[in-house]
């Protein structure tokens, strides 16, 4: 596995095309666009990592696996009714479909439906209590008490929230959200700005490819059967209107973020974290996607045979 990865990041570094980092965030605007890492956790409690596997990055839509496992938490199967379960095929933060779907955002990944996961889990809270509890669960599954929130991010994303602010009050003008819209896009802002490396990342997402277990406490953090919908859902919905080509390409379930990051579970296997700041035109790491992809390729591992 080691001699793997090491392959992986050496080919991507020899990669010409590397796309565009994010920049309607213009504090990840600088990022350097030649970083790479990958991190491989897997369920026998082995690590392996090549690159900057170390280094914090802003993992952005990533934290939205995080917010969904913990509304599902406190809300169970009630969340739905205001979230639905189907793929959107439109971009992250588009708004089209929530005038036809009386307001109801098609699946927990797209903005619209993040940010109505967040309100969900506020639950008359204020903003730092809710982001004190995300932050202890991502601590604790992750077991490093050193995962902050990138301040820095939140504001510039809050300075630049015209487009998220649409999204949000427009649902509240369907009552799909019950707090202020202010409130609800700052916790949604500083839960995109969590800063991990894949290391961590790759170990946060250990409980996801070992059936709802975290690792290495062994204790369940969720039942088998959420688990696997929470794949369910990675897998259909977790490159937005890209979920096809990433299912087609990689065949495990992903979640990406626009900071460049994308996990990736192998049920039964391992987790997988890369990053690679550069996007495609839909808003996913463009080396990420290749690196898993021939990680995939080698491995042979995928959900859709063995
Ligand atoms: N914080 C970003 C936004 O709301 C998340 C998007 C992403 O990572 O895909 O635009």
């Amino acid at each position: 596995m080691q001699e793997l990865l090491d392959e992986i990041a050496e080919t991507m570094a020899t990669r010409k095309e590397r796309g565009k980092v994010a920049d309607y965030i213009p504090e990840l605007a600088h990022i350097d666009p030649s970083r790479f890492a990958i991190s491989l956790a897997t369920v026998n409690g082995e690590r392996y990592s090549a690159g900057c596997a170390t280094t914090p990055f802003s993992i952005q839509s990533i934290s939205k696996v995080f917010t969904l496992t913990i509304a599902l938490g406190k809300l169970g199967d009630a969340l739905w009714a205001n979230v639905g379960r189907e793929p959107s095929g439109d971009p992250f933060n588009s708004i089209v479909q929530l005038e036809h779907e009386g307001g109801k955002p098609r699946n927990p990944f797209i903005n619209a439906g993040a940010i109505a996961v967040v309100d969900a889990i506020m639950m008359g809270h204020e903003p730092k209590e809710t982001l004190a509890e995300l932050l202890n669960f991502v601590r604790y599954i992750a077991d490093d008490e050193s995962i902050c929130f990138d301040h820095k991010v939140a504001a510039s994303e809050m300075a630049h929230r015209d487009r998220n602010a649409s999204l949000a009050h427009f649902m509240k003008a369907f009552g799909r959200l019950r707090h202020d819209v202010d409130k609800v896009l700052g916790t949604y802002f500083h839960q995109c700005a969590i800063a991990m490396s894949c290391e961590q990342l790759a170990h946060a997402g250990l409980f996801l490819a070992s059936d709802g277990v975290n690792q290495p406490s062994n204790i369940r953090v969720v039942s088998p059967q959420r688990a696997r919908r929470i794949n369910s859902l990675m897998m259909m919905c977790g490159h937005y209107d890209a979920s096809g080509e990433f299912a087609f390409r990689v065949g495990l379930p992903g979640k990406s973020g626009v900071g460049g990051g994308i996990l990736a579970i192998a049920p039964g296997q391992g987790a997988i974290a890369v990053w690679s700041p550069g996007l495609d035109e839909y808003g996913n790491s463009l080396l990420g996607t290749q690196a898993l992809e021939m990680f995939a390729q080698r491995t042979g591992w995928s959900v859709f045979g063995h």
